[in-house]
């Protein structure tokens, strides 16, 4: 899998209001990659996440998986597209309140009309150590079991890429470097493809690859 986003720009509002949060990104996304961006708050990090999924379009330029445009699709073979190859972590877990960790976790695969591969979910749930949280509310949950179930939902439909935005910036640092440990073993043990924003330099470092955004420019760091 390839990911190429070209000349992507977000510009939002116009005259006194015009904010460009994002100015002309170029990035190449390859299988196996561990990317980091870091930037500080406003710097555009959400933006390029939002645009690099499909979750928002850009004002200009093009992305492409595999040489296919996806900005081209309907919104319907968009949101198809998503469910599959796409796994996505927010800071804010946003797990729906009144479904167990389990419901949750399987949820991409219920709107995809597809039973969940049991083997693969005992796996997931026993590498994020989660096995025994699985009937479970979210409240029931501490702030770090909710973000690991939310990593567990991220990669049940087994998806090519995961864009991980700010993962830890709701957690305790403890909870936060556990949840990182994790998010490193999904990339080194199930070779998964992760894109993950922060504006903590020591996670920024454990990727491969880091970026710096800057009022909407990035740049990729030598390392
Ligand atoms: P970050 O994630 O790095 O904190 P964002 O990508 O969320 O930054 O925002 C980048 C810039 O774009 C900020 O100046 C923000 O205020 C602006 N912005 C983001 N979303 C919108 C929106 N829906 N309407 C207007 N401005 C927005
Ligand atoms: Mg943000």
């Amino acid at each position: 899998m390839c990911i190429t986003a070209k000349n992507l720009s977000k510009i939002y509002g116009s005259g006194e209001n015009r904010v460009v949060a994002l100015d002309k990104a170029y990035l190449e996304i390859v299988s196996g990659d561990f990317i980091s961006i870091m930037g500080p708050s406003g710097s555009g990090k959400s933006t390029l996440l939002h645009l690099l999924s499909g979750l928002d379009s850009p004002t200009l330029g093009s992305l492409s998986y595999d040489g296919k445009d996806i900005y081209g699709l309907s919104d319907r073979e968009l949101s198809a597209f998503r469910r599959r190859k796409i796994g996505f972590i927010f800071q804010q877990f946003n797990l729906l309140p009144v479904l167990t960790a389990r419901e949750n976790i399987i949820m991409p695969l219920l709107l995809d009309h597809k039973k969940p591969d049991e083997g693969y979910l005992k796996e997931l749930a026993g590498l994020l150590g989660i096995e025994n949280r699985l009937t479970h509310l979210p409240h029931e949950l501490s702030g770090g079991q909710q973000q690991r179930v939310a990593i567990a939902r991220a990669l049940i439909a087994k998806p090519e890429v995961i864009f991980a935005d700010e993962p830890t910036g709701n957690l305790d640092s403890k909870n936060g470097s556990e949840v990182m440990e994790m998010l490193r073993t999904v990339h080194e043990r199930m070779g998964r493809t992760l894109v993950i924003i922060t504006h903590d330099s020591k996670i920024a470092r454990m990727a491969q690859r880091q970026f710096l955004i800057v009022d909407g420019v990035l740049t990729e760091v030598e390392v």
